[in-house]
């Protein structure tokens, strides 16, 4: 698994890079934003974690800038700011977690792994279907209309997540403990804005809406 760093503060790069290649990571770290723009973009990586403060180009330009080209690794962002908007935009922009500095390693690591875990069913693989929504889980494929989803490893595991149980709420608690693998923090914005952007994929071109907000509780996948 091959992960990229991109973090300015040298000393910080260097724990962290240690740590990750002593979890079996093989990890490059760039220095700046556009360095690291250039390296996932020449270069293919399993992983970025992005600290957003960073030279030449901050963080939030390279995730949105990486998203827009299409690309679907698996993000995580590292800021300082320890505020709810700076969460939210880094997420919005195509982040699929984030984590606030300073954290203790083991923290990053249970991140990492959650990100890179590829579905709860590995083996075997599913066949979904809702609608004109089509999902397959062994290929980690979704097709609505004809039309496939360029969704990344988070937005399909959520989409799968609730088209397992279609017609059935299912609670923000319980999405992050499936979906990220997490205890749920109650302050995190993480599943909501993160339903928001497989909204904008999954429904926003299309007439019949299938992602639906349940207020207080949770989402449901249905028709209408
Ligand atoms: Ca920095």
């Amino acid at each position: 698994m091959r992960i990229l760093l991109i973090e300015d503060e040298a000393k910080a790069a260097a724990f962290l890079a240690k740590g990750l290649r002593e979890a079996d990571f093989t990890v490059e770290i760039a220095r700046d934003g556009e360095t690291g723009l250039e390296l996932a973009r020449k270069e293919k990586f399993d992983l970025l974690i992005v600290d957003v403060m960073l030279p030449k180009k901050d963080g939030w330009e390279v995730v949105e800038q990486l998203r827009n080209e299409g690309s679907k690794a698996p993000i995580l962002f590292l800021t300082a700011r320890d505020s709810v908007p700076d969460r939210v935009k880094g997420l919005e922009l195509g982040a699929d977690d984030y984590l606030v500095k300073p954290f203790a390693f083991s923290e990053l690591l249970a991140r990492v792994r959650s990100l890179l875990r590829r579905s709860p069913q590995e083996t075997g693989g599913e066949h979904l279907c809702i609608e004109d929504l089509d999902i397959d889980t062994r290929r980690h494929k979704a097709v609505r209309a004809g039309v496939a989803l360029n969704l990344t490893p988070k937005e399909f595991l959520l989409l799968a997540h609730l088209a397992r149980t279609p017609g059935e709420v299912v609670s923000r608690s319980a999405i992050v403990q499936q979906v990220w693998d997490l205890r749920f923090e109650p302050e995190t914005n993480v599943v909501d804005v993160v339903v928001r952007r497989l909204r904008s994929k999954v429904d926003d071109p299309f007439d019949v809406k299938l992602v639906h907000t349940i207020r207080g509780v949770g989402y449901v996948l249905r028709r209408g």
